[in-house]
């Protein structure tokens, strides 16, 4: 940059009026600099030769206010590198020191003409001695204060040093100082609040010159404009090296530094209750329990440690921390919970099986090569995981005769997707793959079997796998995997059921005893409900005995047994024991059998309350069956507390389904197809157009904006969904065991009368409720209709 001011040219010329406007201009963009930085000194250091050439000034130095806010220590200089820091005293015996003391900018034309010096202050001094050192001659000099107004404190003093044209700096450079020093003032107030630590976390790298400041700087500037992390940065734009960023953390914090660690052993032991999101968002990790005490792995661990959070879940442990860059430390995460998103997809996983010239030889276990054996296990897994992050609730393996490749589905949220298809010469050593991991027979291949895959003694994931095969035409064998995720309860708020029926269901399960039902075929929610309804009950002053098959979700302070034919333990024998054990509450994942309903409705009339599922698709179809099963009406009638049939509805994707008002005839459909349900009742049958119209009012006062207007939704679509839906939403029809129904129990009454009764007490049927909730927008009727057919 040239001298732009350099030559005094005669007021409000033109070329005067453009020189000052490119001065503050290039002021503003000095100003930008200093604002948008962290560090305000290094940006100074990489200013200062621009400073000067802005200014054309010889020289910059910048002054601090020292510890003893008496004096002022030189802290940034441009060509005085002979110089050792400087320390002026706070008083006129120094120009820089007397600026600091009357806080005024002044403008000397020289600093040895001592009738100049005493214009401005009797005592006024210029300290000659440095210049004698030197040898370097000191003339003009424009020195301004720092000084934080709003505190009325003194921060510093910026001095420059010889004007270059050997003449006075102009009155627009007086102007352009007290801009710089009032610019100063806010970085430096402004720095000063966030503790200085912070600030220099990777400073380790200036020091180690593996890259200059202006460049830390640059990353961190990137870093805060992108959201991404500086380290990032650094490592893509400036190629620096996770271990060098490691070295610089591990000076910032005082604590080694842990790289990962390829080979590192999963502490199960120590993750046994965490949660691979909750590490991620904390930053910390448990990675051995070693002589120096529990080891955790972390990011910045002085704010985990000052989190404290670590001492409340391992209250005894003795903590020793390390430090690791962000990207170690989710390779850990990685390693221990398994990979969010492996590099390694299944595409590339298949590539890596060579089906070049697939003539569907099939391949025997024993004939793969090594290399190919490991990408077959690596597949496998990689198949597993993805439909179990993917929410898929089975894994379907079908293998095709000849050379027709093997095809591979999910089922989520009801439907099965397609997901791969795998070389048809690898459909045996596939089948053979998942068999060893189940303890299978390899060489049965005629009749199906039947096992278990216990998932993380092959990856880091924590499921089970229940897993059926089963010969198919062709010579080939299907395979048909359930995931068995252990998962948690889900509040009985948060289950779906219509404020209607969560009142009357509370009411109902808060019995001391009685029997309760949940009914519905495979796969619509029933164990999810029960276990909802008993986390309601799992209170510290009850005792709960559940068998299961199998323990899906697990609670803490109920007491679980998986049932296990094989070995004798039915759900007859398992409710037999639980009698003996003293419980409140027991729960029985299924009766279908007369010995196992007879035995609960014994233990109900004794006193406990009894929980169970049955394979029947409506509430009052229940009632019939388990009559005719031969239970005794009066204690049947005497023992039931409810019926809860369920199914599970797509539900609309809240991020694309689509908002319209219904035209009329829709309505009407809509209501038509409501109001069939209530056929029966009395209402309807002494005036069904009355009836009609009550039901509509019920729905505007529930479902309709203030005009009486419904708004629904259709399914659109999006990247967050599948054709429109995303889950599912349950649909209930909760039958209570009131006096007029036992009565008609004990009356062995048909379904229909018992139907009857059942809406007059306030029941909704599947299709009712559903309805109810295509109302409220969270399905669409033909997800109702689908899963109401009778
Ligand atoms: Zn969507």
């Amino acid at each position: 940059m040239s001298a732009v001011l350099g030559t005094q040219t005669p007021a409000g010329s033109q070329d005067e009026v453009a020189s000052r406007l490119d001065f503050l201009r290039k002021l503003q963009a000095v100003t930008n600099k200093i604002h948008s930085t962290a560090n305000v000194d290094e940006i100074m250091l990489d200013l200062s030769q621009d400073i000067c050439d802005l200014f054309d000034a010889d020289r910059l130095t910048i002054y601090a206010l020292a510890e003893d806010k008496a004096s002022i220590v030189s802290k940034i200089k441009t060509g005085l590198n002979s110089v050792n820091q400087l320390k002026l005293p706070i008083s006129d015996q120094s120009v820089a020191g007397y600026v600091a003391l009357v806080r005024r900018a002044v403008n000397i034309r020289d600093v040895y003409d001592e009738q100049e010096l005493k214009a401005h202050s009797p005592k006024l001094h210029f300290l000659r001695e440095v210049d004698k050192r030197t040898g370097y001659r000191t003339k003009q000099m424009l020195v301004g204060p720092i000084v934080d107004e709003a505190r009325g404190e003194l921060l510093g003093v910026v001095q420059l040093i010889n004007h270059r044209d050997g003449d006075t700096f102009p009155a627009v450079l007086e102007e352009g100082i007290r801009e710089l020093c009032k610019t100063l003032a806010i970085a430096y107030t402004q720095r000063l609040r966030p503790a200085p630590l912070l600030r220099s976390k990777y400073h380790q790298l200036v020091s180690d010159a593996v890259l200059s400041a202006g460049e830390l700087e640059e990353a961190t500037r990137a870093a805060r404009n992108s959201g991404r992390l500086v380290e990032d940065h650094l490592v893509e734009e400036f190629q620096v090296k996770l271990a060098w960023i490691g070295v610089a953390l591990s000076r910032f914090f005082g604590l080694p530094y842990e790289p990962f660690r390829q080979d590192r052993v999963r502490p199960s032991d120590l993750l046994k209750n965490l949660k691979r999101e909750f590490m991620e968002q904390s930053q910390w990790l448990p990675i051995e329990d070693g002589p120096e005490g529990m080891v955790i792995l972390a990011t910045d661990p002085e704010q985990v440690s000052n989190a404290r959070v670590i001492n409340t879940i391992f209250p005894k442990a003795r903590l020793a921390y390390r430090v690791t860059t962000h990207a170690e430390f989710r390779q850990t995460l990685d390693q221990f919970f398994g990979a969010e998103s492996s590099l390694e997809t299944v595409v590339d996983l298949l590539s890596g099986l060579d089906d070049d010239d697939d003539d569907g030889t099939d391949i025997s276990e024993a004939d793969l090569s090594a290399a190919a054996e490991n990408e077959l296990v690596k597949l496998v897994n990689k198949i597993i995981i993805d439909a179990y992050r993917a929410g898929a609730s089975d894994i379907h393996i079908e293998p095709r005769p000849g050379k027709e490749k093997t095809v591979i589905r999910f089922r989520k949220d009801g439907s099965l997707e397609n997901y791969i298809e795998v070389p048809a010469s690898y459909r045996n050593a596939l089948a053979a793959r998942i068999k060893i991991m189940c303890e299978l027979d390899i060489s049965e291949r005629r009749k199906p079997q039947d096992g278990k895959i216990r998932f993380k003694k092959f990856a880091p994931l924590d499921i089970e796998l229940r897993v059926a095969t089963i010969p198919s035409a062709g010579g080939v064998e299907d395979i048909v995997m359930r995931i068995l995720a252990a998962g948690e309860p889900i509040p009985l708020e948060k289950l779906g059921v219509l404020p209607h029926n969560l009142e009357r269901l509370k009411n109902t399960v808060t019995k001391p005893y009685g029997l309760f039902f949940v009914c519905g075929p495979t796969g619509s929610g029933k164990t999810t409900t029960l276990h909802s309804v008993l986390h309601y009950l799992n209170t510290p002053d009850t005792k709960i005995w559940t068998a299961e098959d199998p323990v899906e979700i697990t609670q803490r302070g109920l007491r679980q047994v998986q049932v296990n034919r094989k070995s004798g333990l039915d759900f007859a024998t398992a409710m037999r024991a639980f009698l003996r054990a003293d419980p409140d509450v027991i729960m029985v994942g299924e009766m279908r059998d007369k010995e196992t309903v007879a035995m609960g409705i014994e233990a109900s009339l004794t006193g406990h309350l009894v929980f169970s599922t049955l394979h029947t698709n409506s509430a009052p179809e229940s009632i019939v069956r388990l009559l005719d099963m031969g239970m005794d009406p009066f204690n049947f009638a005497d023992a039931l507390l409810g019926v809860l049939a369920q199914r599970l509805a797509k539900r609309l994707c809240s991020h694309c389904r689509q908002a319209y008002e219904p035209t009329a005839e829709e309505l009407e459909l809509l209501l038509a197809e409501y109001c069939e349900e209530l056929r029966g009742t009395e209402s309807f049958r002494s005036d069904a157009d009355a009836a009609r119209t009550d039901v509509l009012a019920g729905w505007k006062r529930r479902h309709g904006d203030a005009h009486g207007k419904f708004t629904l939704y259709r399914a659109v679509g999006c990247d967050q969904c599948n054709q429109g839906y995303k889950g599912r939403v349950g649909l209930h029809e909760l039958m209570i065991g009131t006096d007029r129904l036992k009565r008609l129990i004990q009356e062995h009454s048909r379904v229909a009368v018992l139907l009857a009764s059942a809406l007059e007490d306030g029941m909704l049927t599947l299709k009712m409720d559903g309805i109810e909730k295509v109302l409220s927008g969270i399905t669409d009727v033909k997800q109702v209709r689908a899963v109401c057919i009778k």
